[in-house]
């Protein structure tokens, strides 16, 4: 029933204990961008799941929805917009701010980037607790544009991120536990 290219790019996941800090379990996919074929399968997957949908944005999260989104924007002929930390982004921006295990961060979107009505796919590596994801739905709302659903590699289900995001739909391939 599983996509059997799901399985090898599980496996190329690496996962690394205590990283950054004490009980995180990290899910590192920087091994599975070592190889080209589970990284293609990767992009692929998503980008069978999108064409044809009529999504004119793709909007990746810093910093790994930057490795994912562009070649899924690319396949499906959307736009990319980088969703950025603060005081990366040069022209006039929107911010999003969202709480953090330990204090907030923040999320922001060039002005002008995305049209009102645009169909917007948001990218990431991972879900967790789901306030990345959250603010970035955010952002490209209050821009006008209707986001049709977020896309990750992997989700946390014990998080429950998935009901943060004001009923969005989520996609992803797995799940870590
Ligand atoms: P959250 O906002 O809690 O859903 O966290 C998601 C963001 O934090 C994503 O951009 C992930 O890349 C990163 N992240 C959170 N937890 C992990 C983890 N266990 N392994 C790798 N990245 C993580």
């Amino acid at each position: 029933e599983q996509d059997p290219r799901i399985q090898l790019i599980a496996s190329s996941i690496r996962v690394v204990p205590d990283f950054p800090k004490k009980g995180i379990m990290f899910q590192d996919i920087t091994t599975l961008l070592l190889d080209p074929k589970a990284f293609k399968d990767t992009v692929d997957l998503f980008v069978e799941r999108y064409t044809g949908n009529g999504i004119s944005v793709v909007a990746g999260v810093e910093a790994r929805g930057f490795i994912f989104g562009p070649p899924i924007a690319l396949a499906i002929g959307a736009k990319f917009i980088p969703l950025r930390k603060p005081r990366k982004l040069p022209g006039e921006v929107i911010s999003e701010n969202y709480v953090l295990e330990y204090g907030t961060d923040c999320l922001q979107m060039h002005v002008g980037a995305v049209q009102p009505g645009e169909r917007a796919l948001v990218v990431d590596d991972l879900v967790a607790t789901g306030g990345t994801l959250c603010a970035a739905i955010s952002l490209l709302e209050r821009a006008g544009a209707e986001v049709v659903e977020c896309a990750c590699v992997i989700e946390l289900p014990e998080l429950k991120g998935r009901e943060k995001l004001n009923g969005k739909p989520l996609y992803i391939l797995m799940e870590s536990h």
